[in-house]
């Protein structure tokens, strides 16, 4: 049976660390402030959003959000990010996804002062990471590479299997793992017999959003098993990409959904506007 990786509490401790940090700032006359921006009105974002802004106000991070319409055109979107950019008062900026279909938000996200950019989606932080240059890490990735250092469970030498290759989660988890001496091995939806690879992980991380995908005859025994996934079942429970209750059985570690890799994403946010915010002021 393994032991559960708890995210929930985990992130309360890195909040509480960060909320001293903010005092200790705060004496200092450094304020550290998030700008969020949202366009639409698309509704799992607000319950993102609101997530967001309760860590903000937990940690006595100042907060800022500023809402857009559908309607909003590419270059307003662009002009607000550049108002953000030059305002001193605000460190990190983070634009909500999704965005309407008509705007580009790779555009978006490449507007964003990389010295801001809190969710690390800028190229210019996703070369860094990919070079090992200090930067900012998007947040769940990021989450993800801390669970693993807080359990001490080493990375080094091990097959590490991400399933997923997204952007935001895959792609810089692949820079994470290798930074850590990880062997690395992608699956994305053109992977054939994925199973025969999954079953050589060590440590295994699913990123794909399908509920439940990852079965017990796809892992090794004893392996580590993160789960990145956030799925609605039939009844409307949140459901990871890992059938939970088979695979703990085999795992030696395992992250529940919810209560895992969530609550750690946004700490990491939160740790990443702290950051930003002494960056800024040095
Ligand atoms: P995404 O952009 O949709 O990417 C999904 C990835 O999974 C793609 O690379 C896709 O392959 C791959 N994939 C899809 N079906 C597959 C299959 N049957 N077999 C193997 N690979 C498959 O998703 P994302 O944004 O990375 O998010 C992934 C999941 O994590 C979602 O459930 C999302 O809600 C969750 N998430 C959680 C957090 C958190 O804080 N816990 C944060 C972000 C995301 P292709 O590239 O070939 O299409």
């Amino acid at each position: 049976m393994a032991v559960l990786i708890d995210g929930k509490e985990l992130a309360k401790k890195i909040r509480m660390e960060l909320k001293d940090e903010v005092t200790e700032l705060r004496a200092k006359e450094i304020n550290p402030k998030l700008a969020v921006i949202m366009v639409g009105d698309d509704k799992a974002s607000k319950v993102y959003v609101k997530n967001k802004s309760k860590a903000c106000e937990e940690i006595g991070i100042e907060y800022e959000e500023f809402l857009m319409d559908s309607n909003t055109t590419m270059q307003e979107l662009l002009d607000l990010i550049e108002n953000l950019n030059n305002r001193e008062d605000i460190h990190g900026i983070l634009l909500q996804s999704p965005i309407p279909k008509n705007l580009d938000i790779n555009q978006a996200f490449n507007k964003i002062d990389f010295r801001k950019d809190v969710d690390g989606f800028h190229p210019i932080n996703v070369g860094k990471l990919s070079i090992g240059e200090d930067c900012f890490i998007s947040c769940t990735p990021f989450g993800v590479t801390k669970m693993l250092e807080e359990y001490n469970i080493d990375v080094q030498g091990k097959n590490v299997v991400i399933i997923g290759r997204s952007n935001i989660v895959g792609k810089p988890l692949i820079q994470c793992m290798l930074k850590k001496n990880g062997t690395v091995t992608v699956c994305h939806s053109k992977t054939q017999n994925i199973k025969e690879i999954t079953k050589n992980a060590d440590i295994l991380i699913a990123a794909l959003g399908k509920a439940k995908f990852v079965t017990a005859d796809m892992v090794k025994e004893g392996a580590v098993i993160i789960d990145v996934g956030i799925n609605r079942n039939d009844d409307g429970k949140l459901v990871g990409d890992v059938d939970f209750e088979n695979v703990k059985e085999k795992a030696s570690y395992i992250t529940p959904v919810p209560g895992g890799v969530g609550p750690m994403t946004i700490a990491m946010l939160m740790t990443n506007v702290v950051k930003a915010a002494k960056n800024l002021n040095k």
